[in-house]
């Protein structure tokens, strides 16, 4: 059985497709027309359910899993800006760049240099028969300079817990093993293979 996720972010696909090898990982784009989905809710988990659920629903096959991740990244000094608006802070259709620039500009509009931040990741699994979510975080600072070309998003300004590099320049392995989206991820797959899911299989 496939494992459909519902989002078209390249670098979520990407990331979820080498912590996943265990199963067959289909973004939902492949099988469909890519279509808006408005993610309204206040909450990572309620918004990562109504992403799993849309495409759920827009799939005929219901014999299917649906996985969705909603994350962001929280700022203290900002009150935990930007959050749940992390894809959309530089404005509706902003890119990485315009986004990663913005809370630059916001933090040094502070008067400072870095502060405490963390990123969220909820994941939504939905099938015909149960909804399930799980959370991870991943803790560190940000600070007012891009670094390095790796990950995506805000990674350039974020310095892991216990690291002296930004996520940007750290090997992607290092994220894989500690980043927000890899700890719920590992929740994930507990319910996954209880759903028996079984590796590439139809
Ligand atoms: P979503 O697609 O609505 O869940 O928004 C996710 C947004 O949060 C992304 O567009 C990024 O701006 C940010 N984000 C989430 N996870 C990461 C990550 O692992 N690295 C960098 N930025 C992230």
């Amino acid at each position: 059985m496939k494992l459909i996720l519902a989002t078209s972010n390249k670098g979520k696909v990407r990331e979820i497709q080498a912590m996943c090898k265990d199963f067959e990982v289909v973004p939902y784009s492949q099988l469909m027309e890519e279509f808006e989905i408005v993610e309204d809710a206040d909450t990572f988990k309620e918004n990562a359910l109504i992403k799993a659920r849309a495409v759920f629903a827009a799939l005929d096959d219901k014999d299917v899993v649906v996985m969705a991740d909603d994350s962001g990244i929280s700022v203290d000094v900002l009150d935990g800006a930007p959050g749940i608006y992390s894809a959309r802070y530089a404005g509706v259709g902003s890119g990485d760049k315009e986004n990663l620039y913005k809370l630059i500009e916001a933090i040094k509009a502070k008067g400072i240099n870095s502060s405490p931040a963390h990123y969220t990741a909820a994941i939504a699994i939905v099938t015909k028969d149960a909804e399930y979510t799980v959370h991870g975080w991943m803790y560190g600072t940000v600070f007012v300079e891009a670094r390095g070309e790796g990950g995506f998003g805000y990674d350039p300004m974020f310095i892991p817990e216990g690291y002296m590099q930004t996520l940007g320049e750290l090997d992607d392995e290092v994220k894989k093993k500690l980043s927000h989206r890899a700890k719920a991820l590992s929740l994930a797959k507990v319910i996954l293979h209880a759903l028996r899911l079984d590796a590439k299989s139809n």
